[in-house]
C-alpha cells in the first residue's frame, strides 16, 4: 500500500468520479437498469468480464493467482425511493415507500416521476399541510405515508389531469441525492448506502488494472439490486467466503466514525463468521487501517440474505462509516480509503 502522490491523486479522482456517476443515476430497488449499465460500462472499460443475472445483478469475475477457494464481494447499487400509490382529487401523488427512507427527511425534496411510457416529470415531496400561512398543523403534521405527497410541476387541477400526463400508480418517484464533495474531504449525499461501497469495489478493480495485481483466489464481485428490500444477496455466485461491503453504522452505543471502516460483528441477522471477522480485525490492526468493530442494532445485509437463501459460505460485513443513514447521509474519503484498503488486504492482492 505504498503509493506515490500521483497514484493517490488519480485513485481519488477515479473514486470520486465513479461515486458521482453512480449517485447520478436514479436507482430505487426495482428500477436499477441505468445504474447497472453505468457500472457495467466502467467494468468493461477496465477490461474485466461481467455478466448480468436474470434478477439484474452485475457479476464481475476476477481471476485469482491460485485455485482452491472462491471468494465473493458484494455491494448494492439499489437505493431507497418512493412509488406512486394513488392520485388525490386535487392532483397530488400519494406515495408508498421503496425500502425504508426516513420520510420526515424528505419534506421539501425535489424529485423525478418516471412513467411507464418513459416520460419524466419533476416535483416536490411535501407535507399535506405545506403552508405555514394557512394550516395550523404545518409544523406538526406527521411526515408519513398518509400525510406526505408529491406536488407535480405541471398545471394539474384534478386526478384526470394527472392521469392525462401518463402518471399512474406504480410509477417510480426518485428524490434528489444532492451529492456534494467538500474540500475537507466529506461526501454528503443520499444513497451513500451503498453506492459509496460500490464505488470502492469499482476503484479496487481500477487499482488492479493500474498495477497488474491480482487477488489470491478467484473472486466474484457482485453489485446487487434488491438489498434495500432484503433479498439482494439471495442469488449470489456460490463461493466459499463472502464479504459484503455495505455502510457502517454511526451513533449512540457505536464506536465507528466517518473516517473509519466499520467491521460488523453482529447485526439483526446474528453474528457474522467468527474466523472471518477475527481475520479482518487482525488485518486492519497489522496494517494500520483505521477501523472500528460494532454491533448494528437495526440492520440486515446481503450476506444475511445469502445465508438465508442457503449458500454454504463463511460471511462477514464491513463498510465505510456513514452518518445519518437513510436520511441526508455523509461520509469522508478517509472512510472510503480505509474500506478500500481493508478489502484489498482481505483479497491478499499481490
Ligand atoms: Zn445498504
Amino acid at each position: 500500500m505504498t503509493e506515490n502522490k500521483t497514484q493517490v491523486q488519480s485513485r481519488q479522482a477515479f473514486l470520486v468520479d465513479t461515486l458521482q456517476k453512480l449517485l447520478g443515476q436514479d436507482s430505487p430497488t426495482g428500477f436499477t437498469e441505468k445504474v447497472v449499465t453505468v457500472a457495467e460500462d466502467i467494468v468493461r472499460e477496465l477490461g474485466f468480464a461481467a455478466r448480468r443475472t436474470n434478477k439484474g445483478n452485475l457479476v464481475v469475475t476476477v481471476p485469482g493467482r491460485e485455485t482452491g477457494r472462491k471468494v465473493g464481494l458484494c455491494a448494492h447499487v439499489d437505493t431507497l425511493g418512493l412509488m406512486v400509490r394513488s392520485i388525490t382529487a386535487n392532483g397530488m401523488l400519494m406515495v408508498t415507500k421503496v425500502g425504508g427512507p426516513l420520510l420526515p427527511t424528505l419534506d421539501g425534496e425535489y424529485c423525478r416521476i418516471y412513467t411507464r411510457e418513459g416520460k419524466v416529470y419533476t416535483g416536490t415531496v411535501l407535507s399535506l399541510s405545506p403552508s405555514a400561512h394557512v394550516q395550523d398543523d404545518a409544523a406538526t403534521r406527521p411526515r408519513d405515508e398518509k400525510n406526505i405527497a408529491v406536488r407535480i410541476d405541471e398545471k394539474v387541477h384534478n386526478k384526470a389531469d394527472v392521469l392525462a400526463l401518463g402518471i399512474a400508480a406504480g410509477d417510480y418517484i426518485c428524490y434528489d441525492p444532492k451529492t456534494t464533495v467538500t474540500d475537507s474531504g466529506f461526501v454528503k449525499s443520499r444513497f451513500l448506502d451503498d453506492k459509496a461501497s460500490a464505488a470502492c469495489l469499482l476503484t479496487l478493480l481500477w487499482q488492479m488494472k493500474q498495477t497488474g495485481i491480482r487477488p489470491r483466489y478467484d473472486t466474484y464481485v457482485t453489485l446487487t439490486v434488491h438489498e434495500e428490500v432484503g433479498h439482494g444477496g439471495s442469488t449470489l455466485p456460490v463461493v466459499d467466503e463472502l464479504l459484503a461491503v455495505d455502510m457502517g453504522c454511526i451513533g449512540e452505543d457505536l464506536s465507528c466514525t466517518e473516517y473509519q471502516v466499520s467491521i460488523c460483528a453482529k447485526d439483526n441477522g446474528g453474528p457474522y463468521d467468527y474466523g472471518m471477522v477475527s481475520r479482518l480485525i487482525k488485518l486492519a490492526k497489522e496494517h494500520s487501517v483505521d477501523y472500528a468493530v460494532d454491533i448494528y442494532p437495526h440492520y440486515g445485509s446481503d450476506a444475511g440474505a445469502a445465508w438465508r437463501s442457503g449458500i454454504d459460505c463463511r460471511a462477514a460485513l464491513i463498510g465505510p462509516g456513514v452518518h445519518a443513514s437513510h436520511g441526508m447521509e455523509r461520509t469522508h474519503l478517509d472512510g472510503l480509503y480505509a474500506t478500500l484498503d481493508l478489502v484489498a488486504l482481505y483479497l491478499e492482492l499481490a
